[in-house]
């Protein structure tokens, strides 16, 4: 079940994958760097047995590129604690003195998660037993001294299943039940596209600073360990990260973008009623929601002009930048036939570093266009997310430090259109207003927990791309 968990939350993370079970007396751990189907092979799963386990795909996020960082991350004491955990700690440096200088505990890689596994079993340690308030109340120690977007899932030995969301519930992470002859079964995901695969009803989002357990004989205990809090989920997430299928906050993803793609519609047609377009062309896969619906509103055709090579990872990931410059051209090939003469709209659910658009306005034009505009689903990238989706330096962003007008002439097009923040907002919030505030610190710069003195220089110099050159 955790493996083909894995495989459908593969998009969240290509670096590396990780399973953790408990049997018997046993903590069982297996994990490397790659895909999952890389990492696992009938050997491995073989020592993966249990009734209780937790798995995770990695991708590196700020601050981080070390290899020795797959998880889940685990520790002996107290108990035999194993974890993993989705997101992005911005004090792990302060995080990491208290570890090592105050509870005389031994952190081995660059991870922030591991200082973050270290820091929940010293709340574990302290609260001097092991039951499920216990653990409960320890979460509420982690929230005090942990700064940043996380989701958490770790086994405890002894107890069962802990898990944890942040307390502006910045990540996400969903509860699923399922009723079994052996009783109720649960499961906890980033995503709902795993509950569902594995045959869990999806019965509520874990709140923003809540606590579960789910003991080794199957009981749950929820418990709000950080009350208070504005709840601001990640805008990017319904942008680009989530799968169409899944459900976060209780918004779908994929009608989300569906709105995005109306609102940017709107946009067009209130700045160029009497625009010129011919043909709304997706850059695939994340954007074709919201070029559908585009197409729809403007009356025009939609037209697949781009076809990718799905036996390609992704080219944002790929350390370098001329490495990545080639890498787009071998992922996606235009149709001429749907360029040649036209005036086209290529619509792309973000422009992030502007690598990827630039060559392909350049590939439109060399297949025939007469005009080229690009359509962003996403306002202009400007600042680093620090809560786990994996943004370059500010340095390295296109839209950092420039106006629209400055970019459209970087990128090469004829006419270059953002989503307005606000759209934007409204658009993933929908009609039932599910959610008030979001996360959208890349595009407004706002961070919603607050940002340590220092940080981002020090992310400045982590994640430009010499640094990673040097470790890549
Ligand atoms: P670029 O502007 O060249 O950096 O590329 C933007 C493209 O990368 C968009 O088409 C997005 O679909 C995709 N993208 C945006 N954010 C990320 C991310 N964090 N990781 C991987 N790909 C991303």
């Amino acid at each position: 079940m955790l493996y083909d968990g894995l495989t459908v939350l593969q998009h969240r993370g290509q670096d590396a994958a990780g399973i953790a079970t408990v049997s018997g007396r046993r903590i069982n751990l297996h994990k490397g760097n790659g895909l999952v189907s890389d990492v696992f092979g009938p050997q491995q799963m073989a020592l993966l047995r249990g009734r209780v386990g937790i798995a995770h795909c990695r991708y590196p996020t700020a601050g981080s590129s070390g290899s020795d960082e797959a998880q889940p991350f685990y520790a002996n004491a107290p108990y035999g604690i194993s974890l993993a955990h989705n997101g992005n700690l911005t004090n792990t440096d302060t995080l990491r003195r208290e570890v090592v200088g105050q509870d005389h505990r031994h952190i081995n890689t660059e991870s922030d998660s591991e200082v973050l596994l270290n820091v929940l079993a010293h709340e574990l340690l302290e609260q001097g037993a092991l039951t499920p308030d216990a653990a409960l109340k320890a979460v509420e120690g982690v929230h005090r001294r942990v700064r940043g977007g996380y989701s958490v899932v770790a086994t405890v030995f002894g107890l069962g299943l802990l898990a944890f969301r942040d307390p502006n519930g910045i990540r996400p992470l969903v509860l699923g039940k399922r009723e079994t002859e052996a009783g109720d079964e649960y499961a906890i995901a980033s995503e709902s596209v795993a509950l569902d695969i594995l045959g869990f009803a999806r019965l509520r989002d874990v709140a923003p600073g809540e606590a579960v357990v789910v003991t080794d004989d199957g009981r749950l205990f929820t418990h709000q360990a950080a009350p208070g809090h504005p709840h601001t989920p990640c805008i990017f997430e319904y942008v680009y990260f989530a799968r169409p299928d899944s459900m976060m906050d209780d918004i779908s993803v994929h009608k989300a973008r569906m709105r995005m793609g109306v609102k940017l519609g709107e946009k067009i047609l209130r700045l160029r009623p009497d625009h010129d377009i011919d043909t709304v062309i997706p850059i695939p896969d994340t954007s074709r929601d919201a070029a559908l619906e585009i197409a729809n509103l403007l009356g025009v055709k939609y037209r697949e002009g781009f076809i990718k090579n799905r036996y390609i990872g992704r080219t944002f990931i790929m350390p370098g930048q001329s490495q990545r410059v080639r890498s787009v051209k071998r992922k996606l090939n235009p149709i001429p036939l749907e360029f040649e003469s036209r005036v086209v709209l290529l619509v792309d659910d973000s422009i992030v570093r502007g690598t990827t658009s630039q060559q392909i306005v350049q590939m439109a034009r060399e297949a025939g266009a007469r005009k080229v505009y690009l359509a962003s689903a996403a306002p202009p990238v400007r600042y680093p997310n620090v809560y786990g989706i994996d943004m370059p330096a500010a340095s390295e962003l296109v839209a950092h430090g420039r106006s629209e007008e400055e970019i459209q002439t970087l990128l090469g097009c004829d006419w270059l259109i953002y989503q307005d923040i606000q759209d934007l907002e409204e658009a993933v919030a929908g009609p039932k207003r599910k959610v008030a505030r979001f996360d959208s610190s890349c595009f407004t710069g706002e961070y919603v927990t607050g940002i340590e003195a220092g940080y981002f220089e020090a992310l400045e110099r982590a994640r430009n791309d010499a640094a990673k050159a040097k470790t890549a």
